[in-house]
């Protein structure tokens, strides 16, 4: 790891949609908590002022940010510089290390559309910007096994690994950490967590949102593209990886490759996807398209903890709720002391990964008041609590600022997961139709019949 702390930040992107929903907020929340005072250079080809910029920060963070804060984003604002000019050309970058002056170690954050990713890292490059620098890449971090490939090979042509930093915002989030500090900080899951006790893990990723506008996007995407290959493999890692051996950022990257190496690649028949009625209405959508706003698939991790354990993960657009939850349910009682069996699913843990609230709770079976030994099921809430003020970018930022990655994908980790979903992007399977503000297609039910049936995410 790089020890020097980056001492610029160069925001490829900055007059973008993610700049000014994610990143500007972010920025105005390290300046308030954290003191960050490194000049913010934007880069983009709009033919903007810096005081356009700056208009922008502030309608950012009205929209987005802390308002009430106007200190903080007065500091951000006076941190700010710009440049303007086309990526595709080479004085933008001679401008850049200009604006840059003094900064030795600048972070560059390519928060840019995918096809731009090896323009611009070459264009650092080429300029003398990525000597002692880093590089963000934000997602999508290819669009297939070949793609990923050649793009770490074009990161690599100008970045070594260590001064890589790929986005997957979802590590950044309090609850996806929690989940490997609640499993590797306590005794007691330990003994539980296998194929022995473990009946099956479901995670659901619902939105009850669609494509908001943004369908030309989603078009060249997704749902498998879109969180499956990213978000909810990581969220799977982190339920099913060893211990890490040793301290450190890489002791804990490895058990992660591992655990995706482990996954067997998908076949079609592990794979159910589906897309909402209206969906081809939307804006950019076409009026045939095929694409996947929903998927649900079925994962065989070949490890001696998890053989045979099924590994259901769902996430789709237009669902019945928005709420993301894993559920590690566990067997049975082996017998039925009291004259009834324990239904499926009764015993479980319960990880609420937000949108508002985290929650971890313990499903069991009590006996219901009353003179029979007959039961009901109830819940043990260990923990729900809104997250830290932390947001997930906020984080993400200030670690790479840092240099530490822990929390972002290293190459052979965003190679072993889209080993994983490769051979089913292009495979010819149908997408079931399914009402808005359902479940999904029915077609999905059956792969979760045998464990009991998906089970709805509680709101908190
Ligand atoms: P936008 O299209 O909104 O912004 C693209 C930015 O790149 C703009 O600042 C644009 O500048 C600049 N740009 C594009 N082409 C050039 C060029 N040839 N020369 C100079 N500047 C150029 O994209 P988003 O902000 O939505 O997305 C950025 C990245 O973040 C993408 O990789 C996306 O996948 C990822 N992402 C986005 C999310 C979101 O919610 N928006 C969520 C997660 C990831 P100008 O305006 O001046 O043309």
């Amino acid at each position: 790891m790089d020890a020097a702390a980056s001492d610029a930040l160069v925001l490829f992107g900055a007059t973008g949609d993610l700049a000014f929903r994610k990143i500007f907020p972010a920025l105005q929340a390290l300046v308030a908590r954290h003191g960050f005072e490194q000049p913010v250079i934007g880069v983009a080809r709009s033919g903007w002022s810096l005081e356009a910029l700056r208009q922008r920060l502030g309608a950012s963070i009205d929209a987005h940010g802390d308002p009430a804060d106007r200190a903080a984003t007065g500091r951000l604002s006076a941190l700010l510089r710009y440049v303007d000019g086309d990526y595709r050309d080479a004085d933008t970058y001679r401008r850049l290390r200009e604006a840059m002056g003094v900064a030795r170690h600048p972070l560059h954050y390519l928060a840019v559309p995918p096809s731009l990713f090896p323009t611009v890292i070459d264009g650092i490059g080429d300029s003398g910007c990525a000597t002692g620098a880093r590089v963000v890449v934000e997602k999508p971090f290819g669009r297939d096994l070949a793609s990923a490939q050649a793009l770490n090979r074009a990161a690599h042509r100008v970045f070594a690994e260590p001064a890589i930093f790929r986005i997957d915002h979802y590590l950044g989030k309090e609850p996806v950490q929690n989940l490997l500090f609640f499993r590797f900080a306590n005794t007691f899951l330990e003994p539980l967590w296998n194929r022995e006790h473990v009946e099956a893990i479901q995670v659901t990723m619902a939105e009850a949102f669609g494509v908001e506008g943004r369908g030309r996007f989603y078009e060249e995407v997704g749902a498998i593209r879109d969180v499956i290959q990213n978000h909810l493999l990581q969220v799977v890692a982190h339920l099913a990886m060893e211990p890490p051996v040793g301290e450190g950022s890489e002791a804990l990257r490895d058990e992660k490759v591992k655990v995706f190496r482990g996954i067997r690649p998908l076949v079609a028949a592990d794979v159910v996807r589906g897309q909402y009625t209206g969906y081809r209405a939307e804006d950019g959508v076409a009026p045939d398209s095929q694409v996947e706003t929903f998927a649900a698939v079925r994962l065989h991790l070949d490890s001696w903890r998890w053989a045979g354990v099924p590994i259901l993960l769902r996430a789709g657009k237009r669902l019945a709720a928005t709420a993301t939850e894993v559920r590690v349910f566990l067997k049975r009682p082996p017998q039925q002391v009291f004259g009834e069996a324990v239904p499926a699913q009764s015993n479980y843990f319960r990880f609420g990964l937000g949108p508002d609230r985290m929650a971890i709770a313990i499903g069991a079976r009590a006996k219901r008041p009353g003179v029979g030994m007959s039961g009901e099921d109830v819940e043990l809430l260990v923990c729900n609590e809104r997250g830290s003020q932390m947001g997930a970018y906020e984080r993400l930022i200030g670690d790479a600022m840092r240099g530490d990655p822990t929390l972002f994908a290293r190459e052979d980790g965003v190679e072993a997961a889209w080993r994983i979903v490769d051979p089913i992007l292009a495979a010819p399977m149908p997408t079931h139709p399914y009402a808005p503000d359902s479940w999904g297609p029915v077609e999905a039910d059956a792969q979760a019949a045998a464990c009991g049936g998906w089970r709805a995410p509680q709101r908190e």
